[in-house]
Order: C-alpha cells, then structure tokens, then sequence
C-alpha cells in the first residue's frame, strides 16, 4: 500500500475543478465520441444504514463534482434495499450532509426502493427467458455449493426447474406464501465460472420485514447487485462510479442490463479512501456509537461528516482535502496529517483571531490604576484585512496561562518569569516582580507585575522588543467558558483485527472547565469557528446555551504530532 504524505502536496494548491484523474479522462473521452449523447449524469448511492464519513465525501465530491464541473447532472439515490437495517434517521442526515458538503441533487432525490416493481418485472423477464430460477438451498448450502478462489461451483439440485414453475413459484415468494430463508430467486450463469460473482448469483430473497418507506407492500427484497445495475439504467446515469470492491461485480453488472436489453450505463472504479489513526467501515463505526465508545454519530472525533461538522470542519476543507488526495486506481491511506491541514489552511484564511486562557492564573499590574479600563484595538485576522479590528478591554487584574509563567524558566524560555519582561498581545509590556502561592500547597495563586506604560501596541513608542508575547484576558470582563480538547480516536495508525477496540486512545477527549474568553464571544452561535491564538482553532459546540459556552477543538496551530514524533526520533 503507498501512503501519502504530506509533502506529497503542494501547501499552496486551491481547490481547482480541472484537476485531472483517470474518471475524467473516461468521461471526457465519452463525452468526444458522443457515447452517451454528448451528457453526464452520475449518481451518489449511499445504503441508509449509518452516517455519512469522510469517505462518502471523496465519493460525493468525486460524482458530484462530475456533474457540475461537465455541466451534468448527479443523483441522489438511497439503496434501501435492506428494511432490516435502514432507517428514515440515517436519510435526513446523509441529506443533510450532502447538502452541507455543498452539493445539490435538484429534485432527483430516488430511492430504490422505487423502483421495486419495475425490479420485480425485470426479474420475471429473466425468468420467462430461462435466465433465472428459483432455488430452494439454505444460505449455507448456497455457500457450499459456490466453490471457492480455486474449485468450481457445483449446479444447484433445482437449477433446471422449468420456466412455468419458477413463475408460479416466484410470484408465490412475492405473495408471501413462504418463510423468510426457504427459497431464493437466482440468477442461472456459469457456476463453473472463475469469477464467483458469477456463480448464480441471489437476485432476491424472502424477507418478512417491515421497509422504511415500503411498509409491508414486499416481502422479496432485491439483493445490492440486482438493484443496482438496473436503478442506474432507470435513471439514465451514464458513468456508474463506485469503488474497486465493485470491479469483479462488473461483469455481473453487464450481463444483467444485456440480458434485459436496457439502456446500459458504464461502470468505472476508484480507490476508496482510507485514513490513519480511524476507522471507516459502517459497521465498526456503529458499533462505537452502540457500544458507547464514543458520544454518537457526531462526536467531534468521529470520521463521520457530522462528527467533522462538530469539530469545526468547513466544508471548504473537506473539499479542499479531497481535492489534494485526488482519484486513482490503486489502494492507498492517506494520513490524517493531511486533512488536517487542509481545515488548517481553509481556516487560517477565514477564522477571526480572539484570545481564549485555557487554565487561568490570576496577574495583578501593580503599577495600573484600579477601576481604569482601556479598550484596545486588536486585528481579526492577519491573513484578511477586509476582516478589520475589533476593541478588547483591558484592566488590573487579568489571566494568563498557567503554562506561559515558569518560576524556574529553562533556557530559551521566553514567557513569563521572575524578573523577566513579555509583552501581553496588543498590549503592555509586563515584568514579573512576584509570585504569589499557597503557603500549604505550594500552587501559584498570583502574579504580580508591573507594566510598562511607554510600550502599548501600535502607540509611537511602542517599539521596545521583547523576545515573548503571550495573550490574556481581562478578569473583569473574561466569559467563563468549557473547552473540549480532542486527539486522535486510536494510538495506531491502522485499528484492524479483531481487537480494533484495545487500540482506542483513552486520551483522545479532555474536558476543560473554567476557561475564560473574551468578552466578544458572548455572543457567538453554534458552528462558528475561531482562532484561539496560540491555542489552535476552535468552533462552538451545540451544547453552548445561554451564559454556557462550550468550544470544541477543531485542531492544534501546527501539527503537533508531527513535532512529538521528531522528538522521539531523535531520542
Ligand atoms: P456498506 O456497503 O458496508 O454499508 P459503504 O461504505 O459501501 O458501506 P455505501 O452507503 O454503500 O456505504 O456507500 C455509498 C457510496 O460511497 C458508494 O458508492 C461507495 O462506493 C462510496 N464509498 C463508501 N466508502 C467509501 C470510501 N471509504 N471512499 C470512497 N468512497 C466510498
Ligand atoms: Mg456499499
């Protein structure tokens, strides 16, 4: 498996819509030789059966991006073909998602479920042709009689029921006249075919369930490969873009919509996408959720849209992200480093600075008058001057990081310490004349400083340097909030195996109380996204009400993981 890495990419590329990739090269040869009438139509066919994640968003933008960027269309269809694990639920997010990600179906919302009866009219067309029959093998004799890699199928016992017979009985089966497991409608292929898939495949199977959108109208249910195919070739789509598990059901894919003589769309793999540091299979992820490992679909670690979403992810970021990881052909992982920086980049450009203390310590300016309060001017955003200034009040009393003040300084620090000066951002220059603690516990309650008042940010003689600048907030005045601070859900790069849970990271969530923030932010709404400066980037969480604020890390400043490994390297 290649693995990309970071300097793989350009730091500088934008999303551009041209980027070329073997999908377009097929579409764009189609499209010369007028294959399907000079259109494109794709389609995205997410199963109702969980949440969305980044890994639908490569597909989504991948087919999506197709029809906006060849002046086509893309569909939005549910394959819902199976009532026992799909729910109205998993709809409305993956819609939701979709939409959020930035993308439009128009009205082409479909379902496979649909298209049941057309479904079940071309499987009595296979059978009238001799081309399917029903079986009445267990699952598991089904399985035995498939073979394997390297033996052949054997025929089932009841292979050459006459055409009479297998209509009467599959209209029976669509009835209801048989349990759930009796009997099968199969495909009659080759079960000497080196392709399994090939080996009569299951078309239907009885099930005596209750549908999310059918009811109890059905108790046959098309298996994925019957449905698939031919909801494609109802829609007229004429790129069929799925993933490389998909390239030996190809064949299979063909035959059906030959033997039907219906309008027959291409289908075209890529790889999908794999990250570090996750997991990405449905099943493992509801398992999380089920087993309560995680807060649900949407906890801010989670590699679901939602979860992305409550992290503080744009969708800029996650487009931008899978623009830079591309489409190709062969298996590969992408580090997680990698979208990462792509929420960096995108938010970097866009979220307002403004100054946040994580774990408080009272400074006191001995020398500043008490009760006196200055409005200082400090800068939205560097990156954006459009973004403008905003006033930040400033006072006696403030709070500062507890990490940004050592007693005893190693070398190089350049924060606060004893007798040593740092200029609080946008502000004073200060120096540290003493240091307050518990006479019991020996823990810090106090600094006391002095400021310099010839050195305020922006006046004329504010050019005296100091070698560290550290932020802060005004006591009087600071929000009370709660910080979450989250890390990566597992500790190695690949939780496969059986025991994918033992690799969870116990320190993947941390939550901080009795941080204070700037007045401004107050005011801010769910979902909006800042820059804590020197912290990293931060979005509201829903669960901020009233007086109660709650922000969310989205991600550190810099890659600090990458910074902790070279530490270790060099151990
Ligand atoms: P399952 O079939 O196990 O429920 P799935 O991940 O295939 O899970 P679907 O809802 O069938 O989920 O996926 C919808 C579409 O998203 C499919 O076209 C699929 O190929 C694509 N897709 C799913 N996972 C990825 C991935 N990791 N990378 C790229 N595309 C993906
Ligand atoms: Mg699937």
């Amino acid at each position: 498996m290649e693995k990309f890495k970071l300097t793989d990419h350009k730091k500088s590329d934008e999303e551009s819509p041209e980027r070329r990739n073997f999908v377009r090269d097929i579409v764009e040869e189609d499209l010369k030789t007028d294959k399907f009438g000079g259109m494109v139509h794709t389609r995205f066919p997410p199963e109702p059966n969980g949440y969305l994640h980044i890994g639908h968003a490569k597909s989504i933008c991948l087919n999506f991006g197709l029809a906006r960027d060849y002046k086509g269309l893309c569909n939005l269809r549910f394959d819902d073909t199976n009532p026992t694990k799909e729910e109205s639920e998993y709809v409305e997010s993956i819609k939701l998602d979709v939409r959020w990600l930035g993308f439009d179906w128009g009205d082409r919302e479909y379902y496979a479920s649909d298209y049941f009866d057309q479904l079940y009219e071309f499987a009595l067309t296979l059978v009238r042709k001799g081309k399917a029959y029903v079986c009445d093998l267990t699952g598991d004799e089904i399985r035995q009689y498939r073979g394997t890699l390297t033996e052949p199928g054997k025929d089932s016992p009841y292979r050459n029921r006459s055409v009479d017979e297998n209509l009467d009985l599959f209209q029976r089966m669509r009835k209801g006249e048989f349990p759930n497991g009796s009997r099968t409608l199969r495909a009659k292929i080759d079960m000497g075919s080196p392709n399994i898939n090939m080996r009569d495949p299951v078309l239907y199977r009885i099930l005596h369930a209750t549908h999310h959108r059918t009811g109890d109208a059905w108790c046959i249910y098309p298996m994925y490969d019957w449905a698939h195919g031919q909801s494609d070739s109802i829609e007229k789509i004429t790129h069929s873009v799925c993933t490389l598990e998909f390239a030996d059901h190809r064949p299979l894919y063909d035959w059906f919509l030959d033997e039907l003589g219906i309008y027959h769309s291409k289908q075209i793999e890529f790889a999908r996408l794999n990250l570090t540091y996750t997991v990405m299979s449905k099943r493992r992820l509801l398992l999380l959720v089920e087993e309560g490992l995680v807060k649900g679909w949407d906890d801010p670690r989670m590699p679901t849209i939602s979860g992305l979403r409550r992290r503080g992810y744009s969708p800029e970021s996650i487009r931008l992200f899978a623009d830079r990881i591309g489409v190709g052909r062969s298996e590969s992982t992408s580090d997680v480093a990698l979208l990462e920086d792509c929420v960096r980049d995108d938010l970097n450009r866009r979220a307002p600075r403004v100054m946040a203390v994580h774990r408080p310590v009272k400074l006191v300016l001995e020398n500043y008058p008490e009760g006196v309060v200055e409005e200082l001017e400090a800068v939205n955003n560097p990156e954006d001057h459009s973004a403008g200034s905003r006033t930040i009040p400033f006072s006696k009393i403030l709070y500062i990081e507890q990490d940004d003040f050592r007693e005893n300084p190693p070398k190089k620090y350049f924060r606060l310490s004893p007798g040593m000066e740092v200029r609080l951002r946008y502000a004073y220059i200060i120096k540290c004349t003493e240091v307050i603690k518990d006479k019991a516990t020996g823990q810090i309650l106090e600094l006391r400083c002095t400021y310099d008042p010839e050195t305020r940010s922006g006046s004329p003689q504010s050019a005296r340097k100091v070698k560290g600048t550290i932020h802060w907030v005004s006591a009087a005045h600071a929000k009370d909030a709660e910080v979450r601070l989250y890390d990566r859900l597992f500790t190695v790069e690949n939780p496969g195996g059986d025991d994918w849970r033992s690799f969870l990271n116990p320190h993947s969530f941390e939550q901080v109380q009795g941080c204070k923030v700037e007045p401004g932010l107050a005011t801010a709404k769910a979902g909006e996204r800042f820059q804590f400066e020197r912290l990293g980037y931060f979005c509201v969480d829903e669960d901020s009400a009233g007086e109660k604020l709650v922000f969310n890390r989205t991600v550190t400043l810099r890659d600090t993981w990458a910074k902790m490994e070279k530490a270790t390297d060099k151990t």
